[in-house]
């Protein structure tokens, strides 16, 4: 590990130029906020992170979750993920959020991480993880071993020739099925991103992984006001039963109405290389019957466009049941 300034924040202004500070001063300077620190000090450990200041924001006032005067909830960037997935008003409201929180991790991890921290959560991908070898997202221009190599836990969607690691996180993807936005605050001010312009796909520049500049913070997240007699499900397939990363995962949101499936939102985890918002499979359901073989139809749009490898085929198969089988838990 390499040394590097530590500083504290007392408040969200102090923070921002703390950072921007940092940033011009030494010019290239890596500057690194730490929330909970369970992605960060492990990468930091690895040597995968090398920021020159890490920025401690655990003094800021960002763990409130709150409703705003027009019905939305708005989450503090601070807000430990154990906290939000059990806060009522989540679980009554927003449950596809509250599972897929409890599906992530362990307790002791849940405890520690934050929301803002969960959205900037780096990949699992080996390669990436071990500085003795080429990884394009770590060292741009160095080539992808994971292509070529051991790709079992990576994506089939999304994927470009330069990169094809799978975004890991559980609460992103329910984030993205109940359309978050994302309140950044950076040296220009405050900005509100749609949690789908948030992400990036890796193409040729996989370094760059959100649309976060050097020194911006992420303050809150904001949900839209609950959808009237929404049904959700969130659902994780992994090797095993907790402590464990997603190898396909669904998270869906439908209305009914007169036994037709109204609306449908359906994002996808642990297949591509960004949270999948899936469009193609939203558009096979609306206005159907709910049905095995219509949940199949939608299946076959997700999955179209998929780009599998040798190591990661399966994926095909086992997001089709995934979605098949959380579409059928949101429609019983
Ligand atoms: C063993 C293990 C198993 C795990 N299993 C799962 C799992 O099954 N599912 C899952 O979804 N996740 C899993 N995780 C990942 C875990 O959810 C993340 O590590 C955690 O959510 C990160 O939050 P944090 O607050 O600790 O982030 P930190 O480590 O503090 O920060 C992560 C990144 O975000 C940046 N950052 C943090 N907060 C802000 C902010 N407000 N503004 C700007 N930048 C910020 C940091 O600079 C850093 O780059 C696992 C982690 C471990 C170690
Ligand atoms: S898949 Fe992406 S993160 Fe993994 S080795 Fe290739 S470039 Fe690096």
């Amino acid at each position: 590990m390499q040394t590097f300034a530590f500083s504290r924040a007392n408040d969200i202004q102090q923070a921002i130029q703390a950072g921007a500070h940092a940033s011009t001063a030494q010019q290239g300077a890596e500057v690194r906020y730490v929330a909970g620190g369970t992605t960060l000090i492990d990468l930091m450990k690895l040597d995968v992170e090398r920021p020159s200041h890490v920025i401690d924001i655990n003094h800021l006032p960002l763990n409130q979750v709150e409703t705003t005067p027009d019905g939305r909830l708005k989450i503090g960037a601070l807000v430990r993920n154990a906290d939000l997935a059990t806060l009522p008003e989540v679980q009554r409201n927003y449950a596809v959020l509250s599972q897929a929180l409890l599906a992530g991790a362990s307790g002791q991890l849940r405890n520690m991480a934050t929301t803002g921290g969960n959205l900037l959560q780096r990949t699992r991908c080996v390669y990436f993880r071990d500085t003795h070898t080429a990884c394009n997202k770590r060292e741009p221009g160095s080539g992808c071993p994971a292509i070529d190599g051991y790709n079992r836990n990576l994506a089939i969607l999304g994927v470009s020739e330069h990169c094809i690691a799978t975004n890991p996180s559980d609460m992103n993807v329910a984030l993205m099925a109940l359309e978050a936005s994302i309140v950044i605050h950076g040296s220009k001010g405050e900005r509100q991103v749609p949690i789908n312009d948030f992400f990036l796909l890796p193409g040729d520049t996989p370094q760059r992984e959100t649309v976060m500049e050097p020194g911006d913070l992420i303050t809150y997240v904001l949900l839209p006001k609950p959808q009237q007699g929404a049904r959700s499900h969130y659902l994780k397939l992994r090797d095993r039963a907790s402590y464990e990363f997603a190898l396909a995962s669904a998270a869906v949101l439908v209305t009914l109405q007169g036994g037709n499936i109204a609306t449908a939102r359906v994002a996808m985890g642990g297949i591509a290389t960004r949270p999948w918002r899936s469009q193609e499979a939203e558009q096979a359901l609306t206005g159907q019957a709910p049905s095995q073989a219509l949940f199949d139809k939608a299946a076959h749009a997700l999955l179209a466009d998929a780009k599998p490898q040798r190591g990661n085929a399966f994926k095909q198969e086992l997001a089709r049941r995934c979605l098949v089988q959380a579409l059928t838990e949101a429609t019983a």
